[in-house]
């Protein structure tokens, strides 16, 4: 079931790794299939030198396991409330890469000081407030998820693919899972270049909104022309 999209779930999870975000076993990604509504995720616990596609985990909306006899990861929750709300994404990736996380850990958004972070992000990655300790005690994952579906409440999720979660890490999504680790990535990338920034240059002011308009749009606007037309 869904093997196609099972392989680029275990890729993705494999990327993470590749790309310096994750050690031993932290972090997942997960995909959807919009017409099925279902959701393949990383098993729970499961080193990734070993990980195959039969342990990636089929789940519906609900969470309840349809293929895979493992334990989905424990981050399922959050990966569902974002897929229902974000109806246009269609792949998640959750990380604790260092630099990000130690902006999640401050409770401090990443500025969008260059055209680095514009290219990506429409304005600031912004960092939910810390939860709660009910929402901690009860329903944690889910409470995750809710509360990054409210710090976007008046942002669009596709023009700010990422977030940090106060005192946790970072939720990067996109159109696939692949997707998804490329901004978990960038977020990485632009948050280390955030820190420099503030480091060499204590209350260095953000991009002007001008030169940020050209380098997002350029790439994503109506009018983008990053890139090739066409298949060349
Ligand atoms: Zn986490």
């Amino acid at each position: 079931m869904l093997t196609k999209l099972k392989e680029q779930v275990l890729n993705a999870n494999l990327e993470l790794v590749k790309n310096g975000l994750v050690i031993y076993t932290w972090g997942n990604v997960s995909a959807i299939d919009r017409k099925t509504r279902l959701v393949a995720i990383k098993p729970s616990g499961i080193a990734y030198s070993i990980l195959n596609v039969d342990d990636i985990v089929v789940v519906n909306l609900d969470g309840q396991v349809v293929e895979g006899i493992l334990n989905p990861s424990v981050d399922l929750q959050t990966h569902l409330v974002l897929y229902k709300k974000f109806d246009k994404i269609g792949g998640i990736a959750h990380t604790h890469s260092t630099y990000a996380t130690a902006y999640a850990q401050a409770n401090k958004s990443i500025l969008p000081y260059g055209t680095t972070h514009a290219d990506y992000f429409y304005g600031e990655i912004p960092c939910t407030r810390p939860l709660t300790e009910d929402e901690v005690e009860y329903n944690y994952e889910y409470s995750t998820g809710k509360v990054i579906i409210r710090t976007f409440e008046n942002c669009d999720p596709l023009a700010i693919p990422a977030c940090l979660v106060g005192n946790h890490g970072v939720f990067a999504w996109g159109e696939s899972a692949e997707e998804a680790v490329h901004n978990a990535t960038v977020t990485e990338q632009c948050a280390k270049m955030a820190y420099l920034t503030e480091t060499l240059c204590p209350g260095a002011k953000p991009i002007d909104q001008y030169l940020l308009d050209k380098h997002f749009n350029r790439k994503h606007g109506k009018n983008a022309s990053y890139g090739q037309k066409g298949s060349l």
